[in-house]
């Protein structure tokens, strides 16, 4: 499994790709565990580099015709497409992901672009009359200015083109930071938007594995003007913190700890389909993944032993292996921290169904695990596991199951099945997240606003709300 020809591993800045001046650091295939690729090291002169770009060329790129900024996205979707086979292969090697996944997750990214190429000529502004009829009260938008983006690993292409299409679409330029563990993907992407005609200094993109001493600098320097994160709470508190220094204007997609309530009128077939999906889609490293299934008492045992059924049956393999359902978790270290929650959480009271051993060999491999009985304090339970790991606790009723739910600190996704369209939206109602999946196991979409409430983040992400985070309003009071 070897990297395909071509596929660009430099910085890339002003329109041109090069070294780094930190030196360099290994990307590697979790699936054997062996370097694909070395990526550099972005030092401080380049991120001064990459921001000098950025700025020289935003106010152009925002003054440009909307029609000419949408068309760049659209044909870097076109692109995306026609090279879906590439940019999938690339992910599944660096990223570990399942192919089926893979290619899922490319046409779920390229759709970012079209939406916000769409988006792009729709900016609009607005005329009112003051109440006192004194005057007109005329708004429009302006784009913020260099937008500082950080993506996490676990959708290498769609967490950067959810950000990029946006900020693109409402002129603002970009320094984007990939992940670590997934920076090929990135680069690959700027190589499209470079193709597709996006002006020099529009887009750059900075490796490194350092990200903060990185990030740190960047968020000190009066260019940036706006900071999009995704990852984990824990990171992104700090980064707000360091953005309160500057005021720079955020947008945070955090982690979270998805509850997945199944109640006793659902349709259970339907219900364990769902799971499937909102569990094992991308091995259960989602900040989408149902972390809990909170399963109303008269249908836990029938839920729990039907889930456990698919669970068991899930091919388990390579990345890049047309056959795989689960490939291997993105790190040594990711695979270490399932294990330990589950082990506390077995430790706990919680019973291993399906799987619950790390798996030996080459590799960064966890299998699909069901855990029963699962104390409700327990790791699994109150923790984001990211991983193929399916936690069970039985709750009485709808009241119960809320109960549970609401007490995390997190409030990103949550599922409900139930026979009762009235009864799912009273609990959507009720349940404290940003986004729900009423008898259906995935949210994700293009043309819905993504994101979370409580510790789960501020801000949404696509939909008619994603361009928000990249503009900015300007009033004028004025008489005629
Ligand atoms: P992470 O927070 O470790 O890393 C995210 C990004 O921040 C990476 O680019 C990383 O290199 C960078 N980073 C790490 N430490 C940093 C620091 N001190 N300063 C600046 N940048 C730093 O998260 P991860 O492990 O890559 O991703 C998994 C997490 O992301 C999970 O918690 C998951 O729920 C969350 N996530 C959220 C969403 C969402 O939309 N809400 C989507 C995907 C993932």
């Amino acid at each position: 499994m070897t990297l395909p020809a071509g596929t660009p591993t430099g910085l890339f800045i002003d329109g041109k790709w090069g070294e780094g001046s930190g030196g360099s650091f290994a990307v590697l295939n979790p699936s054997t565990g062996d370097e694909i690729a070395t990526v550099p090291i972005a030092g401080l002169d380049d991120l001064d580099r990459a921001l000098a770009a950025a700025a020289a060329a935003q106010p152009e790129w925002a003054a440009a015709p909307p029609r000419e900024r949408s068309e760049v996205l659209h044909k870097t979707f076109e692109l995306m497409i026609a090279r879906r086979e590439e940019l999938a292969y690339l992910m599944s090697l660096e990223m570990g992901k399942s192919l089926t996944d893979a290619r899922g997750e490319v046409t779920y990214a390229a759709e970012f672009f079209r939406w916000f190429g769409e988006e792009a000529v729709r900016i609009d502004g607005a005329l009112r009359t003051a109440p006192s009829g004194a005057n007109r009260i005329l708004t429009f938008r302006k784009a913020v200015g260099v937008a500082l983006l950080v993506t996490p690993w676990n959708f290498p292409a769609a967490m950067a083109t959810r950000k990029i299409g946006p900020a693109l679409a409402a002129g603002c330029s970009v320094v984007l930071k990939p992940a670590g563990e997934t920076p090929l993907t990135s680069l690959l992407l700027a190589q499209l938007l470079d193709e597709a005609g996006a002006p020099a200094g529009t887009v750059n993109v900075l490796t490194t594995d350092n990200s903060g001493e990185l990030v740190g600098a960047a968020l000190a320097d009066s260019r940036v003007r706006k900071l999009s994160f995704t990852g984990s709470t824990g990171v992104g508190r700090t980064l707000l913190k360091q953005a309160a220094d500057r005021i720079v204007n955020t947008t945070m997609e955090l982690g979270g700890n998805d509850p997945f309530i199944v109640l006793d009128d659902a349709d259970l077939d339907a219900a364990v389909e769902g799971a499937m999906l909102a569990k094992m889609r991308n091995g259960g490293q989602a900040c989408t993944a149902a972390n809990r299934f909170l399963v109303q008492e008269g249908v836990a045992a029938a839920f729990g032993a039907k889930l456990a059924e698919k669970m068991a049956a899930l091919r388990v393999g390579a990345g890049t292996d047309e056959q795989t359902q689960l490939g291997p978790m993105v790190s040594e270290r990711a695979v270490d921290g399932i294990a330990d929650k589950v082990d506390r959480s077995v430790a706990a009271g919680a019973r291993a169904v399906v799987g619950g051993e790390r798996l030996d060999g080459k590799g960064f491999f966890y299998p699909a695990t069901v855990l029963t009985d699962v104390p409700r304090d327990s790791a699994v339970a109150v923790e984001e596991v990211f991983g193929p790991v399916a936690p069970i606790i039985t709750v009485r009723d709808e009241d119960d199951a809320l109960a549970i739910a609401n007490a995390s600190e997190m409030g990103l996704t949550g599922y409900i099945y139930t026979g009762s369209l009235a009864r799912g939206l009273r609990v959507s109602e009720r349940l404290e997240v940003g986004m729900i999946g009423l008898n259906r196991g995935l949210v994700s979409d293009p043309a819905a606003p993504f994101g979370g409430v409580k510790q789960s983040g501020i801000g949404r992400e696509g939909g008619y709300e994603g361009i928000e985070a990249y503009l900015e309003t300007t009033y004028v009071a004025t008489n005629w």
